[in-house]
This record gives structure tokens, sequence and C-alpha cells, in this order.
């Protein structure tokens, strides 16, 4: 291998890329890492994080992004900020290049460049995100125990929160544009028969309302013109992912949402040497925990990859 040749390159910071950079450093593959736009990932969107195990009172999530770093440095892992821009995957070592302009060789590489939450774009949703806006009912749900809540969105996944949130909340309302719900037979059924669950049928949302306390209503308009208030104390959105894999797609195989295919169990995409951790290429269960162990199986599969040609 060229000494100028990365044996892994890892794009992507935040649970899924440190995990992977702290097996591939203790693999002695010296991995680089690229942290992308936003280190640390989606986690640092929000606060307390209460399931990450290992922390019985929670860990707030940037230290624990900060100390997953920390850890992957301590091990060996060369930890770079900044953004790739394009990448050549069509022969190995594959060309990586960022936008300070360098172009790093890579043997493997492992894309963890994660998915991010759509939102809807109010200017009071940007004001209290982290205050009572959250697009993650299962990371801060348990904050509003007992409370009533809203989720926008009418797919699976609204369905899902709402259900999951209709476990922990007095009231679950599901803010729906149109008159009938994007999600799968079975999920609608879920919603249906959960008797804390509201859908308010075709409304938008105009505002999310609060104050020093964090979100205390939202303002609805219907279809027909009526605005109306509710009161609220969590507003959760539930209108899609966007995974982060646009500079990859003209390569790798894809799914019909942009997701990355990776082979059963594996974390291998349809390019050899090229592997996919955490919400790139989890549509489903896009956890901190879930990235993590992905980021794991990601390493090992690089480190089997290249014991297997050498
Ligand atoms: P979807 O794209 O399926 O649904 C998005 C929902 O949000 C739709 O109801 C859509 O409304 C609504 N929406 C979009 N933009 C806005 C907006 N600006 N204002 C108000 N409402 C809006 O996304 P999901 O995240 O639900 O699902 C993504 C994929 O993942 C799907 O294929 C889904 O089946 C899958 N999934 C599977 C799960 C499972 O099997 N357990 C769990 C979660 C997801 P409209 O319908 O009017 O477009």
């Amino acid at each position: 291998m060229d000494k100028n040749t990365t044996k892994c390159l890892i794009i992507g910071s935040g649970p899924a890329g440190y995990t992977a950079a702290i097996y591939a450093a203790r693999a002695a593959l010296e991995p680089v890492l690229y942290e992308g736009l936003q280190p640390g990932g989606q986690l640092t969107t929000t606060t307390v994080i209460e399931n990450f195990p290992g922390y019985p009172d929670g860990i707030d999530a940037n230290q624990l992004m900060s100390d997953m770093r920390a850890q992957a440095v301590n091990l060996g892992a060369d930890v770079r900020s900044g953004m790739v821009t394009s990448v050549d995957l069509s022969k190995r070592p594959f060309a990586v290049t960022v936008d300070d302009g360098k172009t790093i060789m890579a043997e493997t590489l492992i894309i963890a460049t994660g998915a991010t939450a759509k939102y809807l774009g109010l200017p009071s949703e940007e004001k209290f995100r982290g205050f009572g806006v959250s697009a993650c009912a299962t990371c801060d749900g348990f904050f509003y125990r007992g409370k009533d809540v809203a989720v926008v969105g009418g797919g699976d996944t609204a369905c899902e929160e709402a259900t999951y949130l209709a476990h922990l909340c007095k009231k679950v309302y599901m803010i729906v544009r149109r008159n009938v719900l994007r999600a799968s037979k079975a999920m609608q059924e879920r919603v249906m028969q959960t008797p804390n669950i509201e859908i308010l049928w075709e409304c938008q949302t105009r505002e999310v309302l609060g104050d020093a306390s964090g979100v205390t209503g939202v303002r609805l308009v219907r279809k027909s013109g009526e605005e109306f208030e509710k009161p609220i104390d969590g507003f959760f959105l539930a209108i899609g992912h966007h995974p982060q894999s646009d500079l990859f797609k003209e390569w790798i195989e894809t799914d019909e949402n942009g997701y990355i295919v990776t082979d059963g169990k594996s974390s291998r995409t349809s390019v050899e040497g090229v592997f996919a951790a955490g919400d790139v290429q989890d549509p489903q269960y896009r956890q901190a925990i879930a990235a993590a162990g992905s980021g794991c199986r990601a390493a090992l599969d690089a480190e089997r990859y290249i014991l297997s040609r050498q």
C-alpha cells in the first residue's frame, strides 16, 4: 500500500463515525475521520440523553459526543475538521476530496454521514428547538410524561412516535395535513385504537407558541382557513428524514428514499471496500446506540476486508 494511502477513512462524526474510529484505531488501521459540517452529529441538537447505556443519571448530549471524540483521539484516530466535497469510488484506493482542496486516498471507506430530520421551517419552531420542539420522540418523549403533546405528520414515523408518546403522555394530537394517513394500514390501526391520540385532520401549523419556559401551545389552520390553538408542552416533528447520501449516490446503491443499502447484517455496500454505518443506512431505528453498534460493525468489516487482501 502506498504510504500516502489511508487504510481507513471515516466520514461523519456522530456515534457511528466515532465508534468506527475507536474500533479501527484499536485494530491498528490508523483511521482518519472527517467530522463534517456538524461535529458530533444530530445528537448535538438535543439536550440530555437518558437512554444511552452506562449513564445512570443521563448525560448531556454534547458531553457524550465530545467524550466519544476524545476516546477516538486517545486511541490514535486522526480526527480532522472538514467537509468531504466529492468522492471517486470507481477504483481502489478511493479518492476523497475535502473542502480544503486536499484529496485523500483510502483503502477502505466508512460512510457515517447520518441523516437530518426535516423541519417545517417556521421561525417559532426554530426558536423552541430543544425547548419543547423535537424531532425524536424516543429521545425526548420521557420529558413530557403526563403532559399534552403534538406530532406533525401522517407517515409511519409519525404513527410510531404518536403511539410511543401515548404511553407516556396524557394526550397526543397528530397534526395531519391531508384527510388520510400515509402510514401503513397496521400503523394506522394502532393509532386508531389508541384512545388518547386525536388526529387533527387537514391541519397545518402556523406557529409554535411559547414563553421562557418553552413550548406552551400551537396555532393551527384548517383547510377551510379557520385558525385555532391547542395548548401543548411538546411539539414533535415526524415529517421524514433526509439521509446524507447525496455525495455517494453516483457510486453506491441507495434505496428509493436515499438510504445506503447494506448487505444483510453487515455494513458492506454495493462497492467492495466501502462500508456504511448509522442513520445514513438505517431508516428504522435511528438511535445513538444503534448507530454506535453499526459503527463498530463497519470497522470490523473494514478490518476483515483489509486482512483478506493481504
Ligand atoms: P414519510 O415520507 O413516509 O411521511 C411523511 C409524513 O409527513 C407524511 O404524512 C407527509 O404528509 C407529512 N409531511 C411531509 N412534509 C410535511 C409538511 N411540510 N407539513 C406537514 N406534513 C408534512 O416519512 P416517514 O419518516 O414516516 O417514513 C419514511 C420511510 O420509513 C417510509 O418508507 C416508512 O414506511 C418507513 N418507516 C417504517 C417504519 C416501520 O416499518 N416500523 C417506521 C418508520 C418509518 P403527506 O402524506 O401529505 O405527504
